[in-house]
This record gives structure tokens, sequence and C-alpha cells, in this order.
């Protein structure tokens, strides 16, 4: 890894798909949406989800992607309240514990970065305390633009005199990681297995990791 590992004093992490297992987003949206949307509206489910699978399209990597408002508004329904019935499936991804404390014992700024929602944030860490961790949690929904937008780190390193040379960040959306790369962020890690039920996808554009037990030592 061409990573200057003792200069680094800032790491930022993603959370879904990096910290959490994506499977319970994909579930979600994919199957548990569509389920509820067609009984609502009774209509078959796999008419629901041919319904909504370009609705979710066009959002993708739009702040509204992540909205749970805009989607409770835009499909009549409780977004918020179907996560929490189904948020016993929410997971943290294999030896994210262990790094996380790993991390806490070095003198390091540890930061959350994530498109989540903050309604969404509280569900997940209701479920798994992961936010203990941090020293502070940034939700893009705070800057009121998604991190595939450059003004959202522009923001962030503003906010929290981030030295970007001796930051690190670890996401699983290679977007995400372009446009951190755009920005001027060198040392770029590519989460390559953020859904546990997928076998995992490397990039050959940036450092790939399957799981945090490759990050562990060099901290
Ligand atoms: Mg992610």
């Amino acid at each position: 890894m061409n990573i200057h590992w003792d200069k680094i004093d800032t790491v930022l992490l993603d959370m879904d798909g990096t910290l959490l297992d994506l499977k319970f987003d994909n579930y979600f949206w994919h199957e548990f949406i569509p389920l509820r949307f067609a009984i609502k509206n009774r209509i078959d489910i796999e008419v629901a989800k041919k319904y909504l699978e370009p609705l979710f399209k066009k959002k993708e990597k739009s702040l509204d992607w992540y909205c749970l408002d805009y989607w409770t508004k835009i499909l009549d329904i409780d977004v918020l309240s179907l996560k929490v019935e189904v948020s016993e499936l929410i997971s943290v991804l294999p030896y994210v514990i262990e790094f996380l404390e790993k991390l806490n014992n070095c003198p390091l700024n540890v930061l959350m970065v994530t498109n989540a929602h903050r309604d969404s944030l509280k569900i997940k860490f209701t479920k798994t305390n992961i936010d203990i961790y941090f020293d502070h949690i940034i939700s893009s929904h705070d800057y009121g633009v998604p991190k595939e937008d450059y003004l959202f780190w522009y923001r962030l390193i503003n906010e929290y005199e981030i030295d970007i040379k001796k930051t690190i960040l670890i996401d699983d959306s290679l977007d995400v990681l372009e446009s951190a790369r755009n920005f001027g962020f060198e040392n770029l890690i590519h989460l390559s297995n953020p859904d546990s039920s997928i076998p995992p996808k490397s990039s050959p554009l940036f450092t790939n990791i399957n799981d945090f037990r490759e990050l562990i030592n060099f901290f």
C-alpha cells in the first residue's frame, strides 16, 4: 500500500457497506420496500419492483437517495418505521470492532463520514453502538450535499481542520472515492466486500481490502 502510515493523523470511515453489512440496506430497499409498497397499493411485488427500480436509479448519487423524508413522501410509506421494523437484521461487518478499538488506542482523529440520514444513523447506532468509537459523526445531510459532491469535502476539511495529506479515507463506494480523489485526497482505500451475501468486487483504481484484518497491523 502506498500510504505513509506514520504521517496519518485522521481516519475517515464510511458507515453502510464499510462498517455495517450492506446486506441490510440491499434487502431493505430492493425487497422489503417493494413488498410493503405492493401490499399498500394492492399490486404484485414484481410489478412494484419494476415500478420502483427506475425511481431509485434516477436518484442514485444524489442526497435524495439517502433521504428518508424524500422517500416517505414519494412512496407515501413511513420509511423510518419500516426500518425500525427490520432493524434486527442490521449487523456489523467482520473485524470492524477490533479495528475501531485499535484506532481508539492510537492518537488519531476518527471521523465517520456518511451519506446516511440522521434518523437512519439513530437506528443503526441503537442496534450496533458503533458511534462510541468516533470523535465526530458527519452526515452529508448536514452539509446539504452528498459525498459524491466536491463541496462535501470542502466543507468537511474546513469544519474539522483536516489536513488531506495526513488523512486516510475508507469507503465501499467507488463514486465517493473518486470524488475524494478529485478533491485531493491521496490515501484512499476501497472496501471491496460491502455485502456479505455477494462476492467481493475489487477495483483496479484503488487499494482494495476485503475486511479490516488487512489494516489492523498498520496502526
Ligand atoms: Mg457505503
